[in-house]
């Protein structure tokens, strides 16, 4: 087991990771930004050291600062956390050329998954369907028309090394093609410095489903079922739980198979995410993330496996404790992403929280780097906080929610707590009446 983790990264993830390690008995390290020299992942941990200026550039995504931190403070592994450089491939190769451990997959499984077109290419020999598609990116004008009119409009242009929702581009009818295309290739450029995309048929309801899969060095993959993301503005996740409700379980049992085979084939290690579009009773694979997810925490409150304790243990090369029969669902959760923005116009709102009440009782867990007096940053993303509750089924956990959201205290800065309980209220929330256009829907409305 290591004896010491760096954790690259900052917020409510850091100090997640900081909590398994201090379970298992394993150090940490903290690195921060000159304006997160107060923040509570670096109260937190063992030891912290500033890495460089405010912006993510300068800090966490500056990766000499990074190792040269690991190597001062004598770490032998670093948890990337989410976003930030934990899918980065050349992060990962450079830690292993300095003997330093990466908390997550392969640098080739990065590399693969992180590219959406090779993602396709790798996943369309393994059985699970995908969403009909270009095969390749488009290459030329000519290319973009005709692919475009083989799977039919609707489709949504996407760039190859997206993410985070952003530069997809949806098209109706061919007079707007070529608009489009322009602007998805100059965003793709701008946000991810490569303009290579290509284009999926875009299904008008569907639901957000992805699963959960984990594996370590020796050859044992399981999976710890699904969570239902559809909850979303702007593509970006808002609500998550699991399990879903009101799927089709042997379309869902079928594309388990296939995942799990996929993964033994491709020998892949550590968590990731097969993510799905689930429409008319079918799966569509989208993209696969190979790192801890936001939203994990729905999983481990349904199975009780610690995803983040399980990585940390397989990236030190320890053999899964439990099979996949060991594995049982039980009950519901949901998690509400606590975020720094007005509930209604989501405009940003860094200041300090003058008031600070988390809630509490049975089933609730806040996966949290905020307190009173904490100042919210304006460099970072907006996320402050995860609720989470747990019940025995879905009605009682909504409930739950509720009247969790309701015992949440955050004063000084506008959050969405509102528009989570405006949300969890509907009827369409409590029947699950609800596919990844909904919340659009609904914020038009009020
Ligand atoms: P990112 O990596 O930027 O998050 P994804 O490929 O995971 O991009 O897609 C994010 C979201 O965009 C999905 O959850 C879904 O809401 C929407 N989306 C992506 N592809 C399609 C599609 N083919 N049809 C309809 N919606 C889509």
């Amino acid at each position: 087991m290591f004896k010491k983790v760096l954790i690259a990264n900052r917020g409510e993830i850091a100090v997640r990771v900081i909590r398994s390690c201090q379970e298992l008995g394993v150090d940490t390290v903290a690195i921060h930004s000159k304006a997160d020299e107060d923040s509570m992942h670096v109260k937190m941990a063992n030891e912290s050291i500033c890495v460089g200026n405010n912006s993510a550039n300068e800090s966490y995504l500056n990766i000499p600062a990074i190792i040269t931190a690991a190597e001062l403070t004598g770490a032998d592994a670093i948890h990337p956390g989410y976003g930030f450089l934990s899918e980065n491939a050349r992060f990962a190769d450079i830690l292993e050329e300095h003997d330093i451990a990466f908390i997550g997959p392969k640098s080739q499984h990065i590399k693969i998954m992180g590219d959406k077109i090779k993602a396709r290419e790798t996943i369309s020999k393994t059985g699970i369907p995908l969403v009909p598609g270009s095969e390749g990116s488009i290459v030329n004008l000519n290319n973009l028309k005709k692919t475009a009119h083989k799977i039919g409009y609707p489709i949504i242009i996407k760039a190859a090394s997206g993410g985070g929702g952003k530069g997809m581009k949806v098209v109706y009818t061919e007079e707007n093609l070529i608009d489009q295309y322009d602007l998805a290739k100059s965003e793709a450029e701008a946000n991810f410095g490569n303009d290579e995309v290509y284009i999926e048929k875009f299904l008008e309801k569907p639901k957000h489903i992805e699963f959960q899969i984990f594996a370590d060095k020796h050859g044992n993959v399981i999976h710890l079922g699904e969570r239902d993301c559809s909850m979303q503005r702007r593509h970006q996740k808002i609500i998550e739980e699991a399990p879903a409700h009101n799927i089709n379980i042997s379309e869902k049992k079928k594309v388990l198979n296939s995942i799990i085979s996929a993964m033994k084939k491709i020998k892949y290690i550590g968590a990731g995410t097969v993510e799905m579009l689930y429409e008319n009773g079918k799966f569509y694979f989208i993209e696969m993330n190979t790192r801890v997810q936001v939203e994990h925490p729905v999983t481990e409150m349904i199975t009780g496996f610690d995803i983040v304790a399980e990585q940390i243990k397989v990236a030190s090369g320890l053999k899964l404790k439990v099979k996949q029969e060991d594995i049982s669902f039980s009950g519901h959760s949901i998690e509400c992403r606590i975020n720094a923005e007005n509930s209604k116009t989501f405009l940003p709102s860094p200041g300090i929280i003058s008031a600070y009440h988390t809630p509490g009782g049975p089933g609730v867990r806040v996966d949290s780097a905020a307190y009173e007096k904490y100042k919210v940053l304006p460099y970072y993303d907006s996320l402050i906080g995860k609720l989470i509750v747990h019940a025995d089924n879905r009605d009682l956990a909504i409930s739950r929610m509720l009247r969790a959201l309701n015992e949440f205290i955050i004063e000084g800065i506008d959050t969405t707590l509102d528009l989570h309980k405006a949300v969890i209220s509907t009827k369409d929330f409590k029947s699950s009446n609800y596919d990844i256009k909904w919340l659009e829907k609904f914020l038009a409305r009020k």
